[in-house]
């Protein structure tokens, strides 16, 4: 049988054509990224030899370094880029680089369309970025343990092909570009020398340049005739080598640090920020978190695992490991490099270490550190942070008792003082003297709060409300009753205490409304609990408030929406005896009780006020008819008549 006759052609799938498209659309001004990738996946290869041996050590021969090398060839026009590896056997490679694997990168791929080809990092288009510069890639590549390699190769024109091929080096994989006829700059060594100065330094192997010099003359040798000199094949190491966490902080400039954030992401935008730290105690481990800028699209996915690497004593252990970092902090990324866990630990061995408990304290430690000195020094940056990540960081508060402090200080919300997002810090630094507790409204978004009538006295007191519109909100609330011994008090709860009111502001008696309350009670039985007059309302004729123990409607709504049990608890009505509408009201009850107007505008009021704190009313037409209704009287009364026809 002959090779040719074992060759298979296989269909890309739909969505590596669409990868290959953005690709080659929108990163055709930035080239050279190619090779990071390939250098990126090819050291990946190597972390994953390096683990699997641990447990299988026939798979590599004692002594072995492993290396990524860079072969060029000029005269033919190919750059190779050479690892010893994991390889793959022909199946791996058909599906890894015929088909889009995660199917969250699929969904991701038909949302972003053209629209933010930036984006496209995020899901690994590492391979086939090679097409940027190559019209065609060939990948020879034997896996571990395997004794057969196979040749992969592809115009990228929707098809690919894979034949049985020789591999003389063995297990490895070598990706061999056939450079564009305009892109043949890539196969000189200066070129390469750069690019893996600027973009690949931080790879933990020594990535090699294989170059040729000539052999130096032995200069006793005085025979100067012109003979062609002879070259001698020698391999460059053209990186540090050495894994850039290891390596002291002041010696590492941001753009490295953007550069292995990038590697170890796939995140196209540098990170937001970094912590990087050494440990010395009763544990010896390193560590590296990143802030990124903008969140990966499966943040809120609760299957999907979030993370940091771990590595141990410099060997790559495994990415996403859970147990590092606490699901509220589970937008950071970065690695952590620990002496002190054996190179076999399991994931029930990681659940079950008090080692991975003291990393775990550390990590969240630096975590909150980086955040402070972030919204210290620059509070811009931190308030982008804010916006997309805040939900996340909030969960710490009901998760880590123990860092609720420190986490309070983190939290920013927008305000009545109309100052931009505001800390609780500098919400207590200017309340005035009177104010004894933290105010705040919670609803489904800010206009809906800012114009609730609950407002209405804060205002008048000059006191600062805090909007509270994520439903994590509640969470918030419900973990953190205070803050400086100050109390977070809503300025919806029954019993809202403002202090001292203003004596000529208000009549010391509040008129009595007794028969008014009654009838509000009879009108409105089943649908509040209570009915009472108001001492916080000044411009709305009633409002809704929340009882002792009751939650906001909209997270009420919320709970009902994820299936979970919410007793309805009724709203306590307040009346504000001195609105025009309630002492006419009062009039029209007090001469005729039983009034069915007065019953419909009693039931108006109910239904605005559940309209003022963004709920749904019960019977919207009827609302609808019983509003065209009064407006019709209304306009009567105070119109003049139409002409006669
Ligand atoms: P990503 O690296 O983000 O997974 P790529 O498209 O760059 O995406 O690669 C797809 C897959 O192909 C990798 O996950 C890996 O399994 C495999 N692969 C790529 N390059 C190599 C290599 N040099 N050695 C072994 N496997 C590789």
């Amino acid at each position: 049988m002959t090779d040719t006759a074992q060759t298979t052609t296989h269909k890309f799938q739909a969505e590596v054509n669409q990868v290959l498209s953005l690709v080659i659309n929108s990163l055709y001004s930035n080239k050279e990224i190619f090779l990071r990738e390939l250098i990126s996946n090819a050291s990946d290869a190597l972390d994953k030899l390096r683990f699997k041996v641990i447990t299988e050590p026939v798979l590599m021969a004692e002594g072995e370094k492993l290396t990524v090398r860079l072969l060029t060839d000029k005269a033919a026009g190919t750059l190779t880029i050479c690892d010893n590896g994991i390889g793959m056997t022909d199946a791996e490679m058909i599906e890894n680089l015929g088909t889009i694997a995660h199917s969250g990168s699929k969904s991701f791929l038909s949302q972003i369309q053209d629209k933010d080809a930036r984006l496209i990092g995020e899901f690994g288009v590492g391979f086939y970025s090679a097409y940027l510069v190559a019209d065609t890639v060939e990948v020879i590549s034997q896996g571990a343990g395997q004794d057969r390699a196979f040749r992969w190769t592809s115009d990228a024109k929707g098809e690919f092909t894979v034949e049985p091929a020789e591999r003389p080096e063995g297990r490895g994989t070598s990706v061999i570009l056939h450079l564009k006829s305009d892109q043949r700059d890539y196969a000189d060594d200066w070129k390469l020398r750069s690019l893996v100065t600027r973009y690949s330094d931080y790879v933990n192997h020594p990535i090699e340049l294989r170059v040729e010099r000539p052999v130096h003359a032995d200069p006793d040798d005085d025979d100067d005739s012109d003979e062609a000199a002879e070259v001698e094949v020698a391999f460059e190491t053209v990186n540090q080598a050495r894994a850039l966490w290891q390596r002291p902080s002041h010696e590492i400039e941001d753009e490295q640090y953007a550069e292995f954030y990038r590697h170890l992401t796939h995140d196209w935008e540098p990170p937001l920020g970094q912590t990087h730290f050494k440990i010395e105690g009763t544990q010896l481990f390193t560590g590296l978190l990143f802030i990124p800028k903008r969140p990966p699209f499966d943040l809120f996915d609760q299957d999907k695992r979030h993370g940091v690497r771990l590595s141990v004593k410099r060997v790559f252990i495994m990415d996403d490991c859970e147990e590092l970092l606490p699901r509220w902090l589970r937008f950071m990324r970065g690695v952590i490099d620990s002496d002190d866990l054996p190179l076999n630990v399991s994931r029930e061995l990681l659940q079950d270490s008090s080692t991975v408990r003291t990393i775990r304290k550390q990590v969240v430690r630096k975590a909150l550190d980086l955040l402070d000195s972030i919204a210290q020094d620059r509070p811009d940056d931190y308030k982008e942070f804010w916006l997309k990540f805040g939900a996340v960081l909030k969960e710490g508060l009901h998760f880590e008792p123990k860092d609720k402090t420190r986490i309070a200080d983190l939290l920013r919300y927008d305000s009545s003082a109309d100052e931009g997002m505001t800390s609780l810090k500098t919400y207590t630094e200017r309340m005035p003297f009177k104010q004894k507790d933290i105010y705040y409204a919670m609803g489904p978004n800010r206009r809906t709060v800012e114009s609730s009538p609950h407002m209405e006295a804060l205002r008048k007191n000059g006191f600062e409300v805090l909007f509270m519109t994520d439903a994590i909100d509640q969470w918030v609330v419900q973990s953190l009753d205070e803050y400086e011994g100050k109390k977070l008090v809503s300025i919806m709860s029954k019993d809202l205490d403002l202090g001292e009111v203003d004596p000529s502001e208000k009549p010391a008696e509040a008129p009595s409304l007794d028969g008014l309350t009654e009838r509000f009670k009879a009108v409105l039985d089943g649908k509040v609990s209570q009915v009472r007059v108001s001492k916080r309302l000044t411009s709305s004729p009633v409002c809704l408030v929340i009882p002792e123990g009751g939650l906001p409607s909209h997270i009420e709504r919320l709970l009902r929406l994820n299936h979970q049990e919410v007793p309805n608890t009724r709203r306590v009505m307040e009346v504000n005896p001195d609105h025009a509408l309630i002492v006419h009201l009062k009039a029209v009850l007090e001469d005729s009780p039983e009034s069915p107007r007065a019953a419909e505008w009693i039931e108006m009021l109910y239904d605005q006020a559940l309209l003022a704190e963004g709920s749904p009313i019960d019977d919207p037409a009827r609302f609808a008819s019983r509003l065209t209704h009064l407006m019709e009287s209304a306009i009567t009364s105070t119109a003049p008549a139409p002409p006669s026809l």
